[in-house]
């Protein structure tokens, strides 16, 4: 199952306080359908789960804890960047 980062294809998190652009705790609200699937004997396991909605109420930056001050910025590869910094991706 993807998780839920609240982020779009092509951008990421900087936190506007420290700079950090790699950890964050990501929190969210999701609700998740799966396929239960029981056994005559009473035991029963999850075969198949879909997330029909996911919804991020907070992240917070795992550096210095700031919850205010987090941006959501364009990856560095992505094409449709503003033009802030023209740096080629690296990989
Ligand atoms: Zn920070």
């Amino acid at each position: 199952m993807e998780l839920a980062s609240g982020l779009d294809p092509g951008t990421r998190y900087r936190c506007g306080a420290c700079g950090n652009l790699t950890r964050f705790d990501v929190e969210s609200v999701e609700r998740v359908r799966r396929f239960w699937h029981v056994d005559l004997a009473g035991t029963g396991r999850a075969e198949e789960e879909v997330r029909t909605e996911a919804r991020v109420v907070s992240v917070a930056c795992r550096w210095c804890g700031s919850t205010d001050a987090i941006e959501v910025v364009a990856t560095p590869g992505a094409h449709d960047s503003t033009g802030a910094h023209g740096s080629p991706a690296t990989r």
